[in-house]
């Protein structure tokens, strides 16, 4: 592995170069980069992402694409509140035939938003013709979920964490709704339920993800799986993706997602019908706060009572109730 041949894609139009574009050998390296922002997706980041991956895919020099994130994180989400929170602009649409958002109101303007740069560019991503490895390290979470998710496989560090917590804003899961054909039923409800975290270690086990590897190993190992992947014949590849996301898709996902992202707008719809805004009011900082404090909540919880010898007259009822009153209250 060299990156001798590396280069960097110029910053085009904007002062910030939220995406980072270099080729290792064979394989592209797209990088996610507001790590000040902790790789928070605007719109920009998304039109960056979507040139990136194009110009992987007409080299005919790459065979992999690798998608990461600069700085302490993989990707925090949607940009819900950083200066650089782009809603308003307008933008060339590439991922689906709609009218532009910027001149329209109400749950018109968020749909046609949120069809192009969410669920519609996920969607023509997961279908780019290479193979592409997501390499996560520290938070995935929410739209950080959906970038991963449309990877081929995901490769995590130890120190990497999923959550899709955005239930607390009255949403049921972030557009591109994976969840239950990624996670399983029973563990995509857990997730959307409680909104906790849950790591790498967890994804595994879940068949979330391919790899998880000490933080020191992650870029070593993930292109070394580029490098083997890379040797196929790039045909071959491109058909044994489209023929396992095409059963994917016949498995309903698809479908599946097309009427969940109907659910998704009924809830940004209510939000603001009935409150201040699409999101329940909820931005970057009450989120994490609502995160932390859910948190500390549930690592009180479990502590259990004090062992104590019954009473001979102490049914286990009886027991039980006692375990509940104060000094546990917090399990409640
Ligand atoms: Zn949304």
């Amino acid at each position: 592995m060299t990156d001798r041949d590396a280069t960097t894609r110029p910053a085009d139009t904007n002062a910030e170069q939220v995406v980072r574009y270099e080729v290792r050998g064979a394989t592209a390296v797209v990088t996610m980069n507001r790590p000040k922002y902790r790789n928070a997706q605007n719109s920009l980041m998304t039109y960056e992402l979507d040139a990136a991956f194009e110009r992987a895919v007409n080299d005919n020099d790459v065979h992999v694409i690798v998608l990461t994130g600069a700085g302490d994180h993989f990707s925090a989400g949607h940009d819900i509140g950083t200066p650089g929170r782009d809603v308003h602009v307008p933008y060339d649409r590439k991922a689906v035939i709609w009218w532009d958002h910027t001149d329209k109101a109400g749950a018109d303007a968020r749909y046609a938003r949120e069809m192009e740069v969410y669920l519609g560019m996920c969607r023509r991503w997961r279908e780019i013709p290479k193979p592409s490895i997501a390499m996560v390290h520290g938070a995935c979470i929410a739209g950080g979920l959906m970038l991963a998710w449309v990877c081929d496989l995901i490769v995590a560090s130890g120190d990497a964490f999923f959550a899709d917590p955005v239930v607390r804003m009255g949403i049921p899961g972030v557009e591109y709704f994976a969840h239950p054909w990624v996670l399983g039923p029973r563990f995509a409800k857990e997730a959307l339920f409680t909104g906790d975290r849950f790591s790498a270690q967890r994804a595994y086990e879940l068949g979330m993800v391919n790899r998880v590897v000490p933080r020191a190993e992650l870029a070593e190992t993930t292109f070394a799986l580029a490098d083997r992947i890379a040797t196929m014949p790039p045909f071959g590849l491109s058909l044994v993706k489209r023929a396992v996301n095409q059963c994917e898709d016949l498995m309903g996902m698809r479908p599946g997602m097309d009427s969940t992202f109907g659910l998704h707008h009924v809830a940004h719809a209510h939000n603001a019908e009935t409150g201040t805004d699409a999101l329940a009011g909820m931005n970057a900082r009450s989120m994490k706060s609502a995160a932390q404090s859910a948190a500390a909540q549930s690592a009180a919880a479990p502590s259990p009572p004090a062992p104590t010898p019954p009473a001979r007259h102490s049914s286990p009822r009886h027991r039980q109730r006692r375990a509940r009153e104060p000094g546990s209250r917090s399990a409640d």
